[in-house]
């Protein structure tokens, strides 16, 4: 089983208010047995190690279980679906690199510290997607932000690019991938090309999304091993419909 070193450092850092107590977690998914017998919840699928998923403390279930609610407001469902978009932005800011900083404070004295690397900037899968954007732009400030509308071509049942406006020297850029939710993957993997072609290197890709369904994040991790899919929670898996199961619904119905 391939760990990934950010998730065994999460899973070293947060689940100890479940250990002391007493219930057992799954070290992949930090879903507790006791909510994991609950048959909604994914406790046996295990991620390829280029996925990050957010620990599973009390705050990040509450967070999900308001946007779970099929009674949970519009107002609601926003709000407390920007608060883990927060989560999820600030994870994938924990990914990027970093080179020693020397500042003095304002003591006279020098300290030692880092500052990122690499300039960063977000692209978005319309529609929903960007409803990841602000989130983005409250951690941040003035982040260049692009837009890729995918669609199902009717006549081919395959996912189309229909449009694209990508920052200007993305290519140089790490790029912050939003879209809420992963289901089967076919329009993240389209924007993924899409990206790849403007000449993004795949390893400076991260994939922020609140839910995915396993189908998905194996559609992904298949055809891209370098990128990383951080995400907040691993569900069960799709319906006939490909809706993700237990899933929330339609995302983009609730936020447009
Ligand atoms: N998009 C959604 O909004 N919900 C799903 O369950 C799957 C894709």
């Amino acid at each position: 089983m391939g760990f990934d070193p950010a998730f065994k450092s999460a899973s070293n850092q947060f689940p100890t208010d479940f250990r002391a107590r007493n219930w057992d977690i799954c070290p992949m998914c930090f879903i507790s047995t006791s909510s994991a017998n609950n048959s909604t919840n994914n406790h046996t699928y295990t991620p390829p190690s280029n996925v990050v998923c957010l620990p599973l403390t009390n705050q990040l279930e509450a967070l999900l279980t308001i946007i779970r609610d099929k009674d949970t407001n519009r107002g609601d469902f926003i709000f407390y679906s920007d608060r883990i978009i927060r989560l999820l932005v600030e994870e994938g800011l924990n990914h990027l690199p970093v080179v020693e900083k020397k500042v003095i404070t304002p003591t006279g004295c020098e300290f030692t510290g880092v500052s990122f690397k690499g300039k960063i900037c977000g692209v978005s899968i319309m529609r929903a997607g960007e409803a990841m954007e602000q989130g983005l732009r409250e951690c941040c400030r003035s982040v260049r932000i692009g837009k890729i509308l995918i669609q199902r071509d009717e006549e081919t049942a395959q996912p189309k690019l229909y449009y694209a406006k990508l920052p200007p020297g993305i290519e140089n850029r790490y790029v912050l991938l939003l879209d809420p939710m992963l289901a089967t993957g076919g329009s993240a993997i389209k924007a993924i090309e899409v990206l790849l072609s403007y000449g993004v290197k795949e390893d400076k890709i991260l994939f922020l999304n609140l839910i995915a369904a396993p189908e998905g994040i194996q559609a992904v991790t298949s055809k891209f091993s370098q990128l990383k899919i951080i995400t907040s929670f691993i569900d069960q898996g799709l319906d006939e419909k490909k809706f993700i199961i237990p899933g929330l619904g339609d995302f983009g119905k609730f936020v447009f």
